[in-house]
């Protein structure tokens, strides 16, 4: 039997593959689970035709690294420094997640990202209270139909407060990772795979962190996803540096954040393929330092954006790029001793971290990143006619500077519709928002009902050695 043949017929093309570049007007061909062609135009009669006149067809946007179980507590961190984080987020309110809440976390903020043309994500999932939030947490994900990696999180999270504590072996997470790798997400070719977060580097010592990496290769995780070089919360780890000289580096390491990651540092894992997330709101906000991205992809680092938490930021991609571009040309701007006659950092360069920098990142750099005959059709269709983008003079202007997720009328997984004419498709969403809003109650309840004095000293003990 043929494969399913769909035609975008009459679009601008911002193909993010230099061979291809922009058309201004052109078409797009898919077959089956493919980018089958893409050329001026096509004539395919066996195909089912899209209109895709004023819209612009780009690739869907990689975000390599997102803690998706917080969907539900969206705009409660909005003023948090990291230690505010600490203390509510990881200390308090992930005691509340029992699996139900695990399982809508991930499985609405993977419709968000999805409703945002974001069609890759890699969810550093640390919401494991028991292994059925592990169970949960990945059925969210792979109900919403999204391409990404699961990475497992070993940091242990405060006793239940929300239920009887369940029983559990110390260091049961271990055996549960193996248990969601052999059983869940066995396959690399699957739509969602297997990943690894270790213990939070800065709260274990290096040899407990290097068993831990050594313990995900062992299971074959695709991605080790890692938060690294925190501004002043973490001064003087250095963790990419020793990890490095343990002989540990290699290019499954998805390092997160890594403002203050050193040259030598970046040189390392340039050299092994090692790759970074940067997450622009997190660090301006959190005081982490400025996002490293020129600076880690001047280097020869495999560079890539992730939202981080959508407790604080909106979840789409547009947001952050911009958010990227705007401060990094800020501190360009800072560095001339008069008016810059020339702006260095350009929209098409950060539209390429936001695409084919997070394929790089993820090793899929042949699988997804650019509208490329052969490879995956994941695909976002942006309205041109919306009262924010009229006119389109520059495409890549108007993706990265004007476009919010309102104006995303479709996007394609896999060569599967998940949102056509500006909804989403396959999800329920009026009962789905019910029960995100009753689940986010509880937590909060939940929350509201802890004193949390004894835990902010203790963290404060923790975090600031001078308080
Ligand atoms: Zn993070």
């Amino acid at each position: 039997m043929s494969k399913q043949r769909t035609l975008l017929r009459g679009g601008t093309i911002v193909s993010m593959d230099p061979k291809i570049g922009i058309l201004p007007k052109g078409d797009l061909l898919i077959a089956g689970d493919r980018i089958l062609e893409v050329a001026a135009s096509i004539e395919a009669s066996d195909a089912s035709l899209v209109d895709a006149t004023n819209m612009i067809v780009s690739p869907g946007f990689v975000d390599t690294h997102r803690h998706i179980w917080q969907t539900q507590l969206r705009t409660i961190a909005t003023d948090w420094s990291l230690f505010d984080y600490f203390v509510q987020m990881r200390s308090i309110y992930s005691g509340f997640y029992n699996p139900d809440d695990a399982f809508l976390g991930n499985h609405v903020g993977a419709l968000e990202a999805l409703n945002a043309g974001i069609t890759t994500v890699v969810d550093h999932c640390h919401i494991m209270n028991s292994p059925e939030h592990s169970d949960e947490a990945v059925r969210g994900l792979q109900d919403a139909g999204i391409r990404g990696i699961f990475c497992y999180g070993l940091f242990e999270n405060p006793e239940n407060w929300a239920t009887t504590p369940t029983v559990l072996k110390e260091g049961w997470r271990h055996d549960d990772a193996r248990r969601i790798k052999q059983e869940k997400l066995s396959s690399d070719e699957s739509l969602l795979v297997f990943g690894f977060a270790p213990t939070e580097v800065t709260a274990t010592d290096f040899a407990t962190g290097c068993r831990e990496i050594e313990f995900a290769r062992e299971l074959g995780a695709h991605r080790i996803s890692c938060h690294v070089s925190m501004g002043n919360y973490d001064a003087g780890v250095e963790f990419v540096r020793q990890i490095g000289e343990a002989g540990l580096m290699a290019d499954d390491l998805l390092f997160v954040h890594g403002s203050t990651l050193t040259d030598t540092e970046l040189s390392w894992m340039a050299d092994h393929g090692a790759a970074i997330s940067v997450t622009p709101e997190t660090e301006l906000q959190m005081g982490m330092g400025n996002p490293v991205a020129v600076r880690a992809a001047e280097a020869g680092v495999r560079t890539s954006i992730g939202i981080d938490i959508v407790s604080n930021y909106s979840g789409d991609m547009q947001g952050q790029m911009r958010l990227l571009l705007q401060a990094q040309r800020g501190i360009e701007n800072a560095r001339h001793a008069g008016p810059p006659r020339e702006i260095r950092f350009k929209a098409k360069d950060v539209l390429e971290v936001s695409t084919m920098g997070g394929a790089r990142a993820l090793g899929w750099e042949s699988r997804i990143g650019s509208l490329t005959p052969g490879k995956q059709a994941d695909i976002v269709l942006t309205r041109c006619d919306d009262i924010n983008m009229v006119p389109c003079i520059d495409p890549v202007g108007a993706l990265v500077l004007n476009a919010n997720p309102s104006n995303v009328d479709s996007v394609y997984v896999s060569g599967r519709q998940v949102k056509g004419g500006g909804e989403l498709m396959h999800a329920d969403w009026p009962v789905i928002r019910e029960r995100v809003r009753r689940s986010s109650e509880r937590i909060v309840n939940g929350f509201d009902s802890i004193d949390r004095r004894a835990i902010e000293d203790a963290a404060a003990n923790l975090m600031f050695t001078d308080s």
